[in-house]
């Protein structure tokens, strides 16, 4: 593929100039290297490569692969204790298409058109009317279509187990209705050792991270890159990026003083130094996974998203935008902002586990980080058995609507015509699909300055729900400090509730009313109020139990503007040469997870390790 890069990029011909700092360097001299031993080993340099991934989650994994199968030398670097991310706590459910194997083989006709097509078809609407794909970049998702396959293949070659299953749509968000394309990477002991919680993202990480350290690649763990650095930009400087800065980070549990180690160790390095500067001669991929735990970040796009809104994938990583603010600190642009706050499922999420504040899903308790999580939460089987209430006491909403609008995938219009304003009539229209997240956070009861947060979401129950869902309702199952609480009386359990993100204490009187009005609604079957199908249980057996049951950010949908080769792009519309970008770091595409992020970092892999001619 032709990159734009080549064809205006006067730092191909400049040595690196820098000035000396001190420090032994550590040189990974890969095949295709043509840079002069001299500039290598240039002292201010700690640590040298030809590529320098940025993290080490379904991006950079792939990036580093394909960028040492082109002959560069590949060092990753991972803020935390082992590699990941996001990914190695995802479900592993990949969405890749256009004429894979696997489609080929269960007689699924697609192609890198009908992604295209899919992909940017600005007819197409959810249920709350959110149009998935009208906002992408043609020219991101044309090369997505185009690599979508290969990357399929890629992952394969490099070891990742796919369920031997025809292709569906499980799992899948906003994948395109022409054809299934959710391929499910499975954990099993035979993929390598789970890290935070052995979910089957690990199916996919694991078996991608013994590959990349079987061919060579280096990894820098427990450092976090804090900036890029780049040559000056002038009339006959470069602006080249040269390499990056990076500050040690390690991860020490309560009560212990031993940082916590990775699993794999052959192909780690270490320093002895807090700080380090790694060159990257050929280029530096940023696959630092987005933005989702930066609240100010966050807050640029969705002002609603205040403090009080915890992070899916917390606390194994934190996506802390740290990978767009370094970017932008050089000159780096932001891209298809309105992706970000189109009201897409993976956006924002309802809880899966309450009771503990890390409640997306529920940890195991033999997780390397429990220590950090505290308690494993607990699932809610039926949402009968639950009333939620805002941070003054009252419901707003018909909880069994608890799920979200999953984004148009294979079969969700029927049927369905390419670029036809008719679809539209296809959907069944239902704006409470999303209401839970718009009622908590439209309510604003009592919000207040600085931030007028809504404040945390309770979930309301008695002893005969603990019983009806079999729940251990002490810890390590629930959080006591801050999380879950329990009395004997509502006005008990109201003056109990003491949490950070709770502005004012709830009043008893009106958790009362509310859970009076509710057991009212039992005995006449109807919800006046929000709508629940014919509520079921009153809630009237002590002790009562308030849990933590706020929605949480899952995705992030915006970032640094990148072209069709993954180059970061700046704010006149240039390549910043030598500066690539993958995975939920990147913009310009709208849609969940791991098949584009591992897509783009099998494209930013190949043009960064590119020989340099
Ligand atoms: C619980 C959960 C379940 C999911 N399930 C699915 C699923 O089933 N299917 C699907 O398609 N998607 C799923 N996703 C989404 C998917 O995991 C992510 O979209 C994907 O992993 C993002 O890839 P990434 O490479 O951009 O970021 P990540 O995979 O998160 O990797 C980013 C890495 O960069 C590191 N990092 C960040 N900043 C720095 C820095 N400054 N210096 C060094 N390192 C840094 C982080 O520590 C992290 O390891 C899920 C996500 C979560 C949280």
């Amino acid at each position: 593929m032709e990159r734009e890069e080549t064809k205006n990029d006067p730092s191909r011909r400049d040595p690196v100039k820098t000035t000396a700092a001190g420090g032994g360097a550590a040189v990974l001299a890969g095949p295709g290297a043509k840079e002069t031993e001299a500039a290598r080993l240039s002292p201010s340099w700690d640590m040298v490569a030809d590529v320098v991934v940025v993290g080490s989650g379904a991006a950079g994994l792939p990036a580093a692969i394909a960028a040492i199968d082109e002959g560069a030398s590949v060092i990753v670097v991972e803020a935390n204790y082992d590699v990941g991310g996001h990914a190695i706590v995802s479900g592993g459910n990949t969405p890749l298409g256009g004429g894979t194997s696997a489609q080929k083989k269960y007689g699924i006709a697609d192609s890198p058109d009908l992604v295209f097509s899919d992909l940017t078809d600005w007819s197409v609407v959810q249920p709350n009317g959110s149009p998935d794909f009208r906002y992408n970049d043609r020219a991101v998702i044309r090369a997505f279509a185009d690599n979508c396959a290969p990357t399929y293949e890629f992952l394969v070659a490099n070891g990742v187990k796919f369920t031997d299953k025809a292709p569906d749509n499980s799992g899948a968000h906003s994948t395109g209705n022409s054809a299934p394309r959710e391929n499910h990477a499975t954990w099993t002991e035979g993929a390598g050792p789970a890290s935070a919680n052995g979910r089957n993202g690990t199916g996919l990480v694991r078996p991608l991270e013994a590959s990349a350290r079987a061919k060579g690649v280096q990894f820098l763990l427990n450092y976090k890159m804090t900036g890029i650095i780049r040559a000056a930009l002038s009339d006959t400087a470069s602006g080249r990026v040269l390499g990056i800065t990076a500050q040690y980070t390690p991860t020490i549990l309560p009560d212990t003083t031993t940082p916590l180690q990775s699993y794999l160790s052959n192909g780690n390095i270490s320093s002895t130094k807090t700080s380090v500067n790694i060159r990257a001669a050929r280029g530096v991929i940023i696959a630092t996974g987005g933005s989702t735990s930066n609240v100010n970040f966050r807050r640029m796009f969705d002002p609603r998203l205040t403090e009080v809104y915890q992070v899916a994938g917390e606390p194994y990583t934190f996506q802390d935008a740290s990978g767009e603010l370094a970017a932008m600190a050089i000159g780096a642009s932001l891209w298809g902002t309105a992706n970000q706050t189109l009201e897409n499922g993976d956006t924002i999420r309802t809880q899966r586990a309450i009771g503990c504040q890390y409640n997306y899903f529920t940890w195991e308790l033999a997780s390397p980080i429990f220590p950090l999580v505290r308690a494993t939460g607990l699932g809610v089987r039926d949402w009968q058995n639950v009333i939620l209430v805002n941070q003054v006491g009252q419901r707003f909403y018909d909880e069994t609507k608890g799920d979200y609008p999953a984004g148009n995938r294979y079969n969700d219009i029927s049927p369905y015509t390419p670029c036809s304003y008719l679809n539209a009539a296809n959907i069944k229209y239902d704006a409470s699909r999303y209401n839970f997240f718009n009622a908590a956070s439209a309510m604003n009861a009592a919000s207040a300055p600085p931030d007028y947060s809504a404040g945390p979401v309770w979930a309301i129950f008695d002893s005969d729900a603990v019983t009806r869902e079999g729940w251990k309702v002490t810890p390590p199952y629930v959080d006591p400090d801050g999380w879950f609480f329990s009395a004997d009386t509502l006005t008990d359990l109201a003056a109990a509730i003491k949490n950070r993100y709770q502005a004012t204490p709830m009043d008893g009187a009106t958790l009362q009313a509310t859970v009076t009005g509710y057991n009212s609604f039992v005995d006449s079957g109807t919800d006046s109020d929000f709508g629940k199908p014919t509520p079921k249980y009153k809630i009237r057996t002590p002790p009562f139990y308030a849990a933590w049951a706020t929605p949480l950010v899952h995705d992030t949908r915006a970032g640094l503007r990148i072209n069709a080769q993954c180059q970061v792009i700046d704010m006149n519309g240039r390549v910043i040469p030598g500066l690539y970008c993958g995975g939920e770091s990147a913009a310009g595409f709208n849609q969940h997870g791991l098949g584009r992020c591992a897509c783009q970092g099998y494209i930013a892999g190949k043009n960064a390790a590119s020989p340099i001619s």
